[in-house]
């Protein structure tokens, strides 16, 4: 192993079982949820408005719904997208582009940098210990006043507690700072809300020495249980969404099937 990267740790945070499924034995993914396709959509087209007002090109709402429209179908076209039961594609589809539409309408800072990647060392900034892999991943978005801005959508509001303890915030700070030599002005979640009426509530937070000392070593425990293969399960209600949920041994014979399985198992076929 040679590098980890932010949701490579929050994977492995949430649950062991599933960090092992997915980046020890790499096994296909039969569906995407319907959670991470939204979310997916939303955040390439956020991405994808901020690189054409970047290049000094005016983008027009209608041009912007049809990117998300375009992000949706590509993601359809090669895996099953997995819905809860109180879910149809249609009011999802609905519900991301009225959050669009509330984005577009806020004013925005100018950004200088949108999906940029980094790789920097895992070393502790105080003793500079060094773990000997890198950190990768990518900022969301570096604003031209130096504000780290994240988006994300949750189906409740995240609450000012869960901003400040953000470990893939704590992580773009780190790295800032390792590649810029100085700490980013701040950090910011916009965060999307999946209500009946949708909401967009921003909330700022900052990070010290002492989070990115804290973050070296939480990396670091993990890193240890990873190189000796300890994959603990963690069931709870992230479980729904799982696609490993068909195999893991604490739900695969309570998961509901979807219709389609339902029918071959019981006509034998
Ligand atoms: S179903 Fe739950 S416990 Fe099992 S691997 Fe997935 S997240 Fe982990």
């Amino acid at each position: 192993m040679d590098h980890l990267s932010s949701s490579q740790i929050n994977l492995f945070l949430l649950c062991g079982l599933k960090y092992r499924y997915q980046y020890v034995e790499k096994r296909p993914k039969p569906f995407r949820s319907s959670s991470l396709v939204f979310g997916s959509a939303l955040h390439s087209t956020i991405s994808w408005v901020h690189k054409h007002e970047m290049e000094g090109k005016k983008v027009s709402t209608d041009l912007a719904l049809r990117i998300f429209d375009a992000d949706w179908y590509s993601q359809k076209t090669d895996t099953e997208i997995r819905f809860k039961d109180n879910e149809r594609e249609l009011g999802l589809i609905i519900l991301g582009k009225q959050m669009l539409q509330m984005f577009l309408e806020e004013p925005r800072e100018p950004v200088k940098g949108t999906e940029v990647p980094f790789t920097v060392p895992l070393v502790n900034p105080r003793t500079k210990e060094n773990l000997g892999i890198t950190l990768e991943g990518f900022f969301d978005v570096i604003g031209s006043d130096d504000v780290i801005t994240d988006y994300k959508t949750s189906g409740a509001t995240m609450s000012q507690d869960d901003v400040d303890n953000h470990l893939q915030l704590t992580a773009y700070g780190y790295a800032y700072e390792q590649l810029f030599h100085k700490p980013p002005k701040g950090f910011r979640i916009v965060n999307f809300v999946k209500n009946k009426k949708p909401k967009m509530a921003t909330f700022d937070t900052k990070r010290t020495s002492a989070h990115y000392e804290a973050f070296f070593f939480l990396v670091k425990e993990v890193l240890k249980a990873i190189k000796v293969g300890t994959f603990h399960p963690r069931p709870g209600y992230w479980c729904r969404d799982c696609e490993y949920g068909d195999v893991c041994p604490l739900t695969r014979e309570t998961r509901a099937k979807p219709e389609k399985a339902k029918e071959v198992e019981a006509h034998g076929r």
